[in-house]
């Protein structure tokens, strides 16, 4: 009899335990579900379904090479996993394990009604599983990573089947073009085109692009104007390449990694935060905050989505942002900063906003590096530590980046770059001023802080 597979963020044929327990049992069924009922489920922002759409036309191409294919349905989970396992007279379905509070109850449901086997190697260890000396897991991120890296190397990755055994008749399937999952009109998604390919083989090229700068990313990762890190972060989103191989690959061929695979430490211990705090993505972690005095102000938060403070560093993010899907995290800090304590705004505000338009947008690390941000999290920076973000910029040698992704600014050198009063007609003037913005945020925290 046919198992199904049933996949999420894990669009890969390497290092898939579950298409490897699949196929060692017999004929194998791969389904993605499209599910936007699961209770408590998190619809995918629009950058995200873009990528999706081409990471599932890949991994059906690459099923296809193997005399398999991919089955898409749509609907809540367990009823339709139910329903083609009626169909089909599969027994078992295989799948791994994932975190998200609205993954968590589609696994439950599934497995009240099916066979479910779930399978690990998303993440270093297993969420969860990275406990203190007397089993609870860890709150804060820097002794957890001591206790997983004392755990490592992980597994060796699994090889990716070189055929699926298919079953004797497949059962049908939606198009991707019903899904709509694409832009329409405007097509918005040409800069992600241009940035990205989606899928197994994009991930692969990712990795070995970067394998020969691994040893020098330690120098440069803070640097937007050259390619410091890796940009696996969607790849690795969608699974579509497993941690334990970027691991090996680094560790083997990368030179001195330490720093790089503590930042694949730090995904493993968003997950771990959400395993403890479901509602990361809207509860401040530091329940004080709850009535946390931000200001309501649609101005600022357009201007700032738009790319449009006045601020050159926190501009060219967001319209990289914008454009690519995606942005250096030393930016992201910047601009996450900004608009946190610059225009006092919820960061719940900025958290939704990453959410629609990154395309490597992930619950657990969006919420744990917002909280981070906002200084509300369980292992945060403080409230009171403000970036300058016109400081920032000289700092990081970001006239380059600068250039590139904000035109108004693009006949400057870097010496006129980052003077605050060389501004361009046709550049917008400041949102607010440092020291204004500074000096309210300080008082709108002394108030909070009183009020306690
Ligand atoms: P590299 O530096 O090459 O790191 C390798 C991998 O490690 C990344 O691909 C990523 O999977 C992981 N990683 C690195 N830094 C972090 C981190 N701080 N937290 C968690 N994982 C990390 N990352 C996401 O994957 N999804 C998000 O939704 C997301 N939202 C963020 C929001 C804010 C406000 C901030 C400050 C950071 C956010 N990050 C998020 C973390 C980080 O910015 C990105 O993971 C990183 O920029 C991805 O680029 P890279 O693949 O080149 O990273």
């Amino acid at each position: 009899t046919p198992s199904i597979v049933w996949l999420r963020r894990d669009l890969r044929l390497a290092d898939q335990a579950a298409f490897a327990a699949a196929a060692a049992a017999g004929p194998v069924i791969p389904v993605y579900v499209l599910d936007d009922e699961t209770p408590r489920h998190r619809r995918m922002g629009a950058a995200s379904r873009w990528w999706l759409h081409h990471s599932l036309a890949s991994l059906d191409a690459d099923l296809r090479a193997r005399g398999s294919r991919l089955i898409l349905r749509r609907g809540r989970c367990e009823e339709v996993l139910a329903h083609l396992a009626r169909e089909t007279g599969a027994t078992a379905v295989h799948c791994l394990r994932h975190y998200e509070p609205w993954w968590r109850n589609a696994e439950r449901a599934v497995g009240e009604v099916l066979d479910l086997r779930r399978h690990d190697g998303n993440y270093l260890a297993p969420p969860g599983s990275v406990t203190t000396g007397s089993g609870s897991p860890y709150k804060i991120y820097t002794p957890f990573w001591r206790a997983l890296e004392a755990r490592m190397p992980p597994a060796p990755p699994l090889p990716a089947p070189d055929r699926l055994p298919a079953p004797e008749a497949w059962p049908a399937s939606d198009t991707l073009a019903e899904w709509n999952l694409l832009p329409t009109t405007p097509d918005w998604a040409g800069g992600m085109r241009a940035e990205w390919t989606p899928g197994e083989a994009g991930a692969a090229a990712r990795l070995e692009a970067f394998l020969p700068r691994a040893r020098v990313y330690a120098d440069r990762r803070n640097l937007p104007s050259v390619p410091g890190t890796s940009r696996l972060s969607p790849h690795l989103h969608f699974g579509e390449i497993s941690p334990a191989t970027i691991w090996h690959a680094t560790a083997e061929r990368g030179g001195t990694v330490g720093t790089f695979l503590g930042e694949l430490g730090w995904r493993d211990y968003a997950q771990n935060v959400i395993l403890q705090m479901p509602d990361y993505a809207g509860k401040p972690a530091r329940e004080a905050f709850d009535d946390f005095p931000w200001r309501d102000d649609p101005a600022g938060l357009k201007a700032w989505q738009q790319g449009l403070t006045g601020y050159p560093i926190v501009d060219a993010g967001m319209r990289e942002l914008w454009t690519t899907g995606w942005m250096h995290n030393r930016v992201r800090m910047i601009a996450a900063s900004f608009l946190i304590k610059h225009l006092l705004i919820d960061w719940r505000e900025g958290e939704r906003w990453f959410w629609d338009t990154l395309v490597d947008a992930d619950y657990g690390s969006n919420a744990v590096n917002w909280q981070w941000s906002a200084g509300t999290g369980v292992d945060s920076n403080m409230f009171v530590r403000i970036m300058a973000p016109l400081t920032q910029s000289p700092k990081f040698d970001a006239g380059a980046y600068i250039r590139q992704w904000v035109p108004e600014l693009a006949h400057l050198d870097d010496t006129r770059i980052h003077d605050p009063d060389v501004r361009p007609r046709g550049y917008p003037a400041r949102f607010v001023g440092h020291a204004e913005a500074r000096a309210r945020a300080l008082a709108a925290y002394a108030e909070w802080n009183d009020r306690r």
